[in-house]
């Protein structure tokens, strides 16, 4: 029966045709945001006061004044009434990494019998979700579950199939964050009022900072019935066993490769919707792994971006389906070739233009970039080990610090150019200061064409580089809600940048010029700064050794790199700039430590079922036929002729019995392991066990089925194996 099917399927699969997708007839400029309620359509659909209040609202950080909320409701349900729209719901994000709504009709009594379409103000501002069973930390107990999800109007509403979609915030009752979205806000007020006062030393006009996330999104695309005959992609997100294929990534012929027909319609159909929702897609390629690809939108402002990469997993996710295949968001789906991350673009902005460019025209603007370079690397540094834990998880571990981009460590590539720059205000002769009067200091800067300043040399291995007027966090993992890396980041950065204006203040208060005490305390810092600043190879072994010396965080057990989240140095930055509170974290802790104990439960029960279930019984079977062969040949030969003949059968035999006892008792064995870890109390301590204990006999006991893939009948292995998954498309 299995053999039959893994055949048929693997036929099937190899036939499968593209599917055809309607392309509109406009451009794409014409029906970008089609389904999104912006400022075109609120100056449509609102009264022009209204209208003027949205704007002030979205543009310039203004409380949404509740009193309006009819009227823009009001709007909102004729624009959606014409789309076909029937339901509406509040779209929030728990802290479960996906997505959660629940829809109700527009519908309402009109008590003359008949039914009427309302939307209400109110319950396009507030609802309160009955959503106790969402992740909470142990921070709603049973009797006062109520959380309350309240709009987001910096993030448009926009339209799915019937459904008209609200972006909200997740607050408990007593106004705890039960999402990522409130600290993520937070963060970007934090990081806005901080930068905001650093930018205005060096132009009192810059009222606002604004902090731009453009995220690349990888992802593997596998056929859906080979999706389907695989028991642990479909519970689990990866294959937890598989032997190499003999030809994986090792010819690099499929990065930037031509792109497979099935796949670019599929690409073509996942970025029509996107247009349509208004994300700006812009970028589409094959990516190193086969099978492997990548999609990114031009950058936008955070929170917005944050939402749209939540709602293009949701896309990419379902619009898959229709073109007969399974999107892999997973970070480690096969073993053997790269691993998937979502690179998060991160700058900062002032109203007046990007902060991060370099070099600029005048001395005070290289100065400017030099200051805002350095105090980013102060907030990474003195936090290197709290950001890795904002990227970690039990899926993202198996790419950090595994053989692949990126390390467990995290440092920081600058590129030739802007280390020299750096270098050379940190040792610049003093006199420079005073030529002239108080701004004429030179910083003699290497003049190079902006081609070249955008494509700095790039490290792939560095998990926080900086490429020309960005840097790149590489340590995202694919799966993952970016607002957690993002908020972390924001506040770090937030903090060093508090920290510098106050640093500044002080001198000019004794006396000393703005420009001389700007480049006091920035010199101060880039002597400080520099055991994160690593421009070397980040993937060999003497970096981890450096990295130890130079006092960076190098833990690589997921449940204990969550630990860096109460740290007293975290703790406290989070609460001074008003993110998160002690308690908020550690209840945050607690669901961490929960879904990492989880998630490799869940993997160690279904390998145990594959092991015992799947393999064993085929493997077992394909023995005895080779016993009965040998048995068979010992009846009608002579004993030595007959040993001699079945030479190779014998040595297989005995090959597949010691690869089989040796699953049998270890699984055994991480059944125990996973009892002795659920009796222990604390979350903490729990996890620590599944790290230990149970998730490596995963890995030993793969491979020996790994080694029996090898072993037994092609015809009789019962799992679509590696070559199928991954070239088939
Ligand atoms: P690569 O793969 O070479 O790093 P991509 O073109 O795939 O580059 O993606 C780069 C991403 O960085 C895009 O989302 C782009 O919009 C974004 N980006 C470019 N400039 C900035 C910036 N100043 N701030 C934030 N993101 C940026
Ligand atoms: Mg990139």
């Amino acid at each position: 029966m299995a053999e039959k099917l893994r055949f048929q399927v693997v036929k099937e699969a190899f036939k499968r045709k593209p599917v055809e997708v309607a392309v509109p007839t406009e451009r794409p400029s014409e029906y970008f945001g089609k389904y999104v309620f912006n400022k075109q359509k609120m100056y449509k659909y609102l009264p022009a006061k209204v209208y003027a209040k949205m704007c002030d609202v979205i543009d310039n950080g203004a409380p949404f004044d509740r009193s309006i909320a009819d009227a823009v409701a009001e709007g909102i349900k004729t624009w959606a009434m014409e789309h076909g729209v029937t339901h509406y719901t509040h779209w929030f994000q728990p802290l479960t990494e996906g997505t959660a709504e629940k829809h109700d009709g527009f519908v309402e009594h009109d008590w003359k019998g008949g039914m009427v379409e309302e939307f209400e103000g109110k319950l396009l501002v507030q609802q309160e979700p009955d959503a106790s069973s969402f992740p909470n930390g142990g921070i709603r107990s049973t009797f006062e579950a109520r959380g309350y999800s309240a709009w987001d109007p910096t993030s448009p509403v926009f339209i799915i199939g019937d459904t008209l979609m609200i972006p909200t915030i997740f607050i408990s009752y007593t106004g705890e964050a039960l999402d990522y979205k409130v600290p993520l806000k937070k963060a970007l007020y934090a990081v806005d009022k901080a930068a905001t006062a650093v930018a205005q030393l060096f132009n009192p006009d810059v009222k606002r900072v604004k902090c731009n996330l453009g995220w690349e999104q990888e992802y593997f695309l596998v056929d859906e019935d080979l999706y389907a005959a695989r028991p642990d992609l479909v519970m689990t997100g990866r294959t937890l066993m598989g032997h190499d294929s003999a030809k994986n990534q090792q010819m690099d012929d499929h990065y930037f490769g031509s792109i497979p027909a099935r796949v670019e319609n599929y690409m073509r159909d996942i970025e029509i919707q996107a247009l349509e929702l208004g994300i700006p897609c812009k970028t589409r390629h094959n990516e190193v792994a086969p099978n492997q690809f990548e999609l990114a939108p031009i950058f936008e402002e955070t929170n917005l971006a944050v939402d749209h990469n939540m709602l293009m997993m949701s896309i990419m996710k379902r619009v898959a389906r229709k073109h007969g295949f399974r999107c892999l968001l997973h970070e480690k789906p096969f073993k053997g070739v790269n691993g998937s991350g979502k690179h998060n673009n991160w700058s900062l902005a002032t109203d007046t233009g990007i902060l991060l460019h370099a070099p600029g025209k005048t001395p005070m603007e290289n100065l400017r970039f030099v200051t805002f370079i350095v105090e980013t690397l102060k907030g990474v540094y003195d936090h290197n080990g709290l950001l890795k834990a904002s990227i970690m998880s039990a899926t993202n571990a198996h790419r950090l610090g595994a053989h692949e981009a990126p390390p467990a460590i995290i440092s920081s590539f600058l590129g030739k150019m802007v280390t020299d720059l750096i270098e050379h205000v940190e040792t610049a002769d003093d006199d420079m200061l005073s030529v002239a009067g108080k701004t004429a200091f030179q910083l003699h800067l290497p003049s190079l064409p902006e081609l070249l300043i955008d494509n700095t040399d790039r490290n792939r291995t560095s998990p926080f580089a900086f490429t020309g007027n960005r840097f790149e966090f590489r340590a995202v993992g694919s799966e993952a809600n970016c607002a957690s890396a993002m908020l972390t980041l924001n506040t770090a950065v937030a903090e060093a940048l508090t920290n510098f204006r106050k640093r500044v203040d002080e001198l000019i208060e004794k006396g000393e010029a703005k420009e001389t005490a700007i480049l006091k305390v920035v010199r101060e810092d880039i002597k400080y700064i520099k055991p994160i600043i690593f421009n070397g190879n980040g993937y060999g072994e003497e970096w981890k050794e450096e990295a130890k010396r130079r006092g960076l965080d190098c833990e690589t057990s997921a449940p204990i790199v969550f630990d860096n989240y109460l740290t007293e140095s975290s703790v406290k930055m989070f609460e001074s700039m008003n993110v998160m509170t002690k308690f908020e974290l550690q209840a945050r802790n607690e669901i961490k430590w929960e879904t990492y104990t989880k998630k490799i439960q869940i993997e160690s029960r279904i390998f145990g079922d594959l092991c015992l279930n799947h393999i064993i019984p085929v493997v077992t079977k394909y023995q005895s036929m080779l016993i009965d062969n040998v048995s068979k040949v010992m009846s009608i030969f002579d004993k030595k002729k007959a040993t001699e003949i079945s030479k190779t059968n014998l040595v297989i035999i005995e090959r597949i019995s010691e690869h089989e006892s040796f699953i049998i008792e270890n699984v055994e064995k991480m059944i125990e392991a996973r009892k002795a870890a659920n009796r222990i109390d604390s979350e903490r301590e729990k996890a620590i066990a599944y790290h230990d204990t149970v998730a490596p006999l995963i890995e030993e006991i793969r491979y020996h089925v790994d080694k029996l893939e090898t072993i037994v009948d092609d015809e009789a292995w019962p799992l679509p194996k590696y070559r199928e998954l991954l070239f088939i498309r």
